[in-house]
């Protein structure tokens, strides 16, 4: 029998197909997973074999005069079955061209055809004369007293991508180099095989985590489950205690979490206990450290994988869990191009290995939630916080008579008082960054606005710039009115910047450490930050949600919650849910230790049941609520949405489009609503619009988006716009 010498080839355009090629005589034929070179239009691309032609498309395809691919790359597939099945899935679920799946999915480096065979990578490690010298002999150099005291926590060294994931510069560990304390070496991921396992003792679990390590440990085969856990409840512990026989056995867990960065903490427990390679994929990698994190991946050196959401796509050789950590963090969801969601992805994932999958979260999302419920994902609880800490006591404050130039009320500044007064540590949480978020003109009322956006522009005083949250666009400060020419311009509302500014007004003899993406934006300073909060040395915090996520600061027993109310009143129909969950995140970084927490969330809605609910910390019973009000709307997860977003200079362009897509003869069972106006109308100078679509079961759902898209495809108005299609979008703008 001869096979059929034609190809499916995935290529990197921007189509929802694959595209037929033939293999000239004398060549081989490359298996499902092989990359190979194409012709396309007048370029030539690299594509992925999809799959070998069948006898009978063959001979169809005789007649067509295919073109023979150009080149084979790989003698072996560099694409494993199980994500080619994961990206297959995501191109279908998400109606997303399965060759730019693939530009999410592979290392940039092998799209371009690089060598998929890569070298051992090179590690810092501490000489014995490093590992003997004291930490604070470099306290007048604090990057590499840094670099040194994470060296020390790390006797098998560190990968240069981790350092820099860690934000250590090259500068300070060549200059520990120069002392003679540390060296780069190229170190055999292996190496440590012949240690023992434990690189510390587990903490002995406490009986629902031993309950919810005993339940993860019995797994075998495909089992997802939900590690419903309040803050401090110890989840780590439990992911650790649960991924010990696993790597007992040889074999691999993929983790994912919200943003490595951020929480270098949580990276350095899982490095700590266990003696075994961990490779970290994060966004602040190179092009070569990301094909090596792959290359070891895929070749099972690696043996814990710790990721951002992209990370989903790591292929592993001997997987045998995956972890989802902060599984409700919308960080999980790409909010451009593949607008795919990793933790639906690591469920796919984790059934098409066989294998258990973890979300933890303190704050599950609700349709997470309503899974577990139904019984469809098993539902572990941790009610109580690990060790002796206690949850946090939560109050309302009123607010309605706070004159609006004074952010926090008098009570909230005496409890910040008392609270550092007795050496313990504050955080006020406000999520909008710069000084004010407005300014405006006292005399006529003209208001600073982005000329491309309908916002206003974000006054930060520091660096004396308006700046446009939404686009690139920022301008100097005007001394005068630009419209009456009066003087008298004065800012409205507050941000972190003023906030941090008015607290160290108040409290002259305690250190305020602003965090936010302005203070943290040069290479280190997020560390260097981090380091003096965990420290102490600075005593009250303020901060946006990069704050609210994960950290654990030991003497943190106050936090401050600014500006509640938004989400509650949001149009976008998660902004409950989203609010709540934040509130709870940062409720969640108090009274981690002895002392317990007080949380108080100023508003000027103190009468919103919903915050009354969330009184109790209790989720459970917020998320009972918000799952009723769904239920009602028939929005998830009791019914399913897509939106269609579209974007033009002109804006009857995107209306008349969406106005025909909306009266297509969809299946009745699908509504479309809209077109109307995204929340935010017009950015960086274009007009958008979007159509919701919905239906109470995703069949229905995804026939009718096959059928826009297919009208879509060919309308010569979809030219002139840019069109997005977003399957269970988590963010309305
Ligand atoms: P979560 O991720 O649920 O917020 P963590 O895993 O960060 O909680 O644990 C919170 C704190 O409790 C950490 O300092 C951790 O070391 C500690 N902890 C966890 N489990 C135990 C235990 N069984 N006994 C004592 N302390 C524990
Ligand atoms: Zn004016
Ligand atoms: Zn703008």
């Amino acid at each position: 029998m001869t096979l059929a010498r034609t190809l499916k080839v995935a290529v990197p355009v921007p189509l929802r197909r694959l595209f037929d090629y033939s293999v000239p005589r004398g060549m081989d034929l490359p298996a499902p997973g092989c990359r190979v070179e194409v012709e396309f239009g007048r370029r030539n691309l690299i594509g992925i074999v999809w799959e070998q032609s069948t006898q009978e498309q063959a001979a169809e395809q005789a007649s067509q005069k295919l073109k023979p691919i150009r080149r084979v790359l790989d003698a072996a597939p560099v694409m494993d079955p199980d994500l080619m099945q994961l990206c297959q899935r995501a191109a279908d679920y998400y109606h997303h061209p399965i060759g730019d799946v693939l530009a999410t999915a592979l290392p940039t480096l092998l799209r371009q055809g690089q060598d998929a065979q890569v070298s051992g990578e090179l590690f810092w490690c501490l000489t014995p004369r490093g590992q003997h010298a004291e930490v604070d002999a470099l306290s007048r150099a604090p990057r590499q007293q840094q670099a040194l005291s994470l060296l020390k926590e790390h006797p098998h060294g560190l990968a240069v991508p981790m350092l820099s994931a860690l934000s250590v510069p090259r500068s300070a560990l060549q200059a520990l180099e120069k002392k003679g304390w540390a060296e780069l070496r190229e170190m055999a991921a292996s190496e440590s095989s012949s240690k023992q396992l434990l690189g510390e003792l587990p903490l002995p679990p406490g009986i629902e985590q031993e309950a919810a390590i005993r339940a993860l440990r019995e797994a075998n085969g495909f089992a997802p489950y939900l590690l419903d856990g309040i803050t401090g409840s110890g989840k780590t512990e439990v992911y650790l205690q649960a991924m010990e026989p696993l790597l007992a056995a040889g074999k691999q867990i993929l983790v994912l979490v919200p943003e490595i960065g951020l929480t270098p903490q949580t990276v350095r427990r899982f490095e700590k206990r266990f003696n075994v390679p961990v490779e970290s994929l994060h966004s602040g990698m190179t092009d070569r450290e990301r094909l090596h994190g792959w290359v070891r991946s895929r070749l099972g050196e690696a043996r814990i994988i710790l990721g951002t959401r992209s990370a989903i796509f790591t292929p592993m050789k001997s997987p045998a869990m995956i972890i989802v950590d902060e599984a409700h963090d919308s960080s999980l969801k790409q909010q451009e191009g593949l607008r795919y969601n990793a933790r639906d992805l690591a469920v796919w994932r984790a059934h098409m290995l066989d294998i258990p999958v973890v979300l933890g979260s303190a704050t599950p999302s609700l349709e997470t939630l309503y899974l577990a419920e139904q019984g469809r994902y098993r539902h572990l609880r941790l009610r109580e916080r690990a060790g002796d800490a206690r949850p946090p006591t939560l109050k309302i404050e009123d607010c309605r008579e706070l004159p609006g130039h004074t952010p926090l009320s008098p009570r909230s500044l005496k409890a910040i008082a008392d609270t550092v007064n007795q050496q313990q540590q504050v955080l006020v949480f406000l999520n909008r960054r710069g000084y004010a978020p407005v300014i405006q003109c006292h005399d006529c009322g003209w208001q600073a606005e982005c000329e491309r956006c309908d916002s206003f522009l974000t006054w930060h005083k520091s660096i004396g710039r308006l700046i446009c949250h939404h686009c690139t666009h920022e301008r100097r400060v005007p001394a005068h009115c630009p419209k009456c020419g009066s003087s008298a311009l004065t800012d409205a509302g507050s941000g972190t910047e003023k906030i941090a500014e008015q607290l160290q007004k108040a409290f002259p003899k305690h250190p305020v450490l602003r965090i936010d993406r302005d203070t943290t934006r040069r290479k280190g300073s997020l560390n260097a930050a981090l380091a003096k909060a965990h420290s102490g040395e600075a005593s009250i915090l303020v901060g946006t949600q990069m704050l609210a996520k994960g950290h654990h600061f030991a003497r943190l027993t106050l936090a401050i919650v600014l500006d509640a109310d938004g989400g509650f009143l949001s149009a976008d129909f998660r902004g409950p849910e989203h609010a709540s969950q934040l509130i709870l995140q940062v409720a969640g970084r108090t009274g981690r230790e002895a002392h317990r927490g007080t949380v108080i969330i100023q508003s000027r809605h103190p009468d919103n049941t919903l915050l009354h609910t969330l009184l109790s910390g209790d989720y459970a019973t917020i998320a009972a609520r918000l799952l009723a009000d769904r239920r009602m709307a028939g929005l998830p997860p009791f019914g399913h949405v897509a939106l269609l977003r579209c974007e033009s200079m002109k804006a009857n362009e995107c209306i008349e489009l969406l106005d025909q897509l909306a009266v297509l003869p969809v299946d009745p069972r699908v509504q479309l609503l809209g077109p109307v106006p995204a929340p935010l109308e017009r950015r960086q100078g274009r007009f958008r619009f979007q159509l919701l679509l919905r239906a109470d079961l995703r069949a229905p759902l995804h026939g009718a988006i096959g059928q826009l898209l297919h009208v879509l495809d060919r309308h010569p108005l979809a030219r002139r716009c840019r069109w997005s299609l977003d399957v269970d979008p988590v963010d309305m703008l």
